[in-house]
């Protein structure tokens, strides 16, 4: 007998199942057919293309056995089965990179906790949840040897040798008392029937001095038709694939008949996976082809910017014993792959015109990874503009740039926009706008500052960013005789030479002093854009122009009096004013405060 330790991050999820998850503990059962299943799916594929296990005569099937002297229920399954080295590491580790800054993330809050433990999605270990000790008795297909896995959770295990007559395994859970109703037939029915009708391998239920009784269909739901499925049956069959605790919020199944034959079933979830945005995130579609698994670890099968995409796609014309790396260069699959991307995308964009309220929903979770694509993928570029919402100077709701367009004032130049931080609404860069009525949309999404310089054009009209002084080009001159103010934009300019380019009268603001821009002919500003859009996102950017309000009076007064001995605190105060209201920090906290301080000092006096 060999004594093995949990890894930490088993331990402590363990302990989360057992004391957080209570209102959804059937999951367990859930979790374990899966399992099962797809175990039966590595099997069935080698026996299919591998020639050391073409002679397995294999029957698929799993069989749950209800023991009710001993209290214990037993999963069991010939599929593929494992040895030794195999249930350490999968039944004493975590593979799922990012768990251990997940577990990190949890807040003690049971509730909360287990609202996220459900879209990390519990797997084997959920078994814990109704049991106090469990056995895993497997045989590897191939192997002779048999092995046994046994835990009371805590931070052990041991792993013996045992014996099975063939390939497989037989999770035996040891029911606790509390929750002796997994012991009873009828139960057992009702949970198999909710999650598990639909896959596709036969479910048998044995109780004792009993004929085992199959208690599924065993027909994969994606082969079905749309009106043999109930909208329970698509809900309950998309929490078997993604391990989500949650309702999807929508799904789109399609038949493909013609030159490519092919089943696709996705769906959106109504939650972010928890690994959305990390490098290493796993994907969620799996692969078959004519109803037999072949992968679902494949980052291809749908572009990076649909990841959030759970469910299956079913191919007629694939070989079923292709490499991944054949697979990638196939090209029935990247017809397939192209042709999903654009059903996706159409069926959003349907979504957005029949049910609002959802397609809110999905854009508040999935708009920031959607907006990617725009990067990613010219070619459905003009359905992704299509599927874009922004809120604007006009609007707290979002809006889309259809409904932009037909709102632009008849003369307006182009589709006018600001990127920033924060609380762009007080940006004095908007002040001209709302002078002349023109709305602008405000980009407040990191990935903003890349996307939206990328988009160039929507319905032959033109994006502007109101922060460049290209937008100048669009309104009329100001007719300032600029001379008046020559010494005290010379006396701004020596006073912030660190951190501005230049200081420049502008005609841009009707009650701020004062705004930062980029000048749309600054070599450095342009390379700087470019760099972002090829996606550099460390170059560094380059320095602004400040532009002041000549109209404002602090500037006229001083202008006039021709008094400047407070220019420099004034610099210092209308430059971070200008940082803070166009979503940056001020610059040097003790200058601005020293300045205020001398200016209110003088304001009393
Ligand atoms: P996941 O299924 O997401 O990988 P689980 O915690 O459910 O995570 O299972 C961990 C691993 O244990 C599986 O990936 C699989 O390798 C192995 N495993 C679990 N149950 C079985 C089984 N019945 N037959 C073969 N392998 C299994
Ligand atoms: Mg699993």
């Amino acid at each position: 007998m060999a004594k093995h330790h949990f890894e930490a991050e088993v331990s402590k999820l363990l302990q989360l199942m057992i004391h957080s998850l209570y209102s959804h503990k059937e999951i367990f059962l859930r979790e374990l057919i899966s399992n099962a299943s797809d175990a039966l799916d590595k099997l069935h594929l080698l026996t299919l293309t591998d020639e050391k296990f073409k002679n397995i005569s294999f029957d698929p099937k799993i069989t749950i056995t209800i023991d009710e002297v001993e209290k214990r229920l037993i999963i069991s399954d010939n599929g593929i089965g494992m040895d030794d080295v195999d249930l350490v590491e999968n039944l004493g580790t975590i593979a799922k990179s990012g768990t251990k800054e997940f577990l990190e993330s949890l807040s003690g809050d049971a509730n909360k906790d287990a609202q996220l433990i459900g879209q990390f999605g519990v797997g084997f270990y959920s078994a814990f949840m109704v049991a106090d000790r469990i056995e895993v008795i497997s045989k590897k297909a191939g192997d002779k040897k048999a092995w046994i896995w046994r835990s009371e959770a805590g931070n052990e295990y041991e792993i013996d040798e045992a014996t099975r007559d063939t390939q497989g395994t037989d999770v035996i859970l040891y029911i606790r008392k509390e929750d002796e109703e997994y012991l009873s037939d009828w139960k057992i029915k009702e949970v198999v029937k909710k999650y598990s009708d639909h896959i596709p391998y036969k479910i048998f239920l044995k109780l004792a001095q009993k004929e085992p009784e199959q208690i599924n269909k065993a027909s994969a739901l994606w082969k079905l038709s749309k009106n043999e499925i109930t909208e329970d049956e698509y809900k309950e069959f998309y929490k078997t694939i993604a391990h989500d605790d949650n309702d999807p919020l929508y799904w789109i199944h399609t038949k493909a008949e013609g030159t490519i034959e092919y089943t696709t079933l996705f769906y959106i979830p109504s939650s972010r996976p928890f690994d959305l945005f990390r490098a290493d995130y796993q994907s969620g579609v799996k692969l078959y082809v004519k109803n037999v698994f072949i992968m679902d670890d494949d980052k291809e099968l749908l572009p990076v910017y649909l990841r959030f995409v759970r469910g299956i796609i079913d191919a007629e014309d694939l070989p079923l014993n292709v490499s991944r790396e054949i697979l990638q260069q196939n090209i029935v699959l990247s017809k397939i792959k192209k042709a999903s991307t654009k059903k996706i995308l159409n069926e959003l964009k349907k979504l957005k015109e029949k049910d609002k309220d959802k397609y809110l929903k999905f854009w508040e979770l999935f708009g920031r990874v959607i907006k990617e694509g725009l990067i990613a993928d010219f070619e459905n570029r003009k359905l992704l503009l299509e599927l874009l919402l922004f809120k604007t100077s006009k609007s707290d709701e979002y809006i889309d740039l259809k409904t932009y367009v037909e709102r632009m004032k008849q003369d307006q130049k182009g589709i006018y926009y600001l990127v920033g931080e924060e609380n762009l609404k007080d940006s004095p860069l908007l002040e001209r706008f709302r002078k002349e009525d023109i709305e602008v949309l405000l980009c407040e999404d990191e990935i903003d500052s890349f996307v939206m310089p990328a988009l160039v054009q929507y319905k032959e009209k033109t994006f502007k960013s109101i922060s460049s002084t290209e937008v100048d080009e669009d309104f009329e001159k100001s007719e300032i005789d600029e001379s008046r103010y020559k010494d005290l934009l010379e006396k701004i300019k020596e006073i912030l030479k660190e951190d501005v380019k230049e200081v420049k009268i502008t005609s841009r603001l009707t009650e701020s002093p004062a705004v930062l821009v980029f000048d749309k002919d600054d070599p450095e500003f342009q390379m700087y854009q470019m760099m972002r859009q090829m996606g550099q996102f460390d170059a560094k950017e380059p320095k602004p122009v400040l532009e002041i309000n000549p109209e404002h009076e602090i500037f006229g007064k001083m202008v006039l009096s021709n008094d400047f001995s407070l220019v420099s605190e004034v610099a210092t105060v209308i430059y971070n004013e200008a940082r803070l209201l166009e979503g940056m920090k001020i610059k040097n906290v003790g200058d601005f405060a020293k300045a205020i301080n001398t200016l209110a000092a003088k304001a009393v006096s």
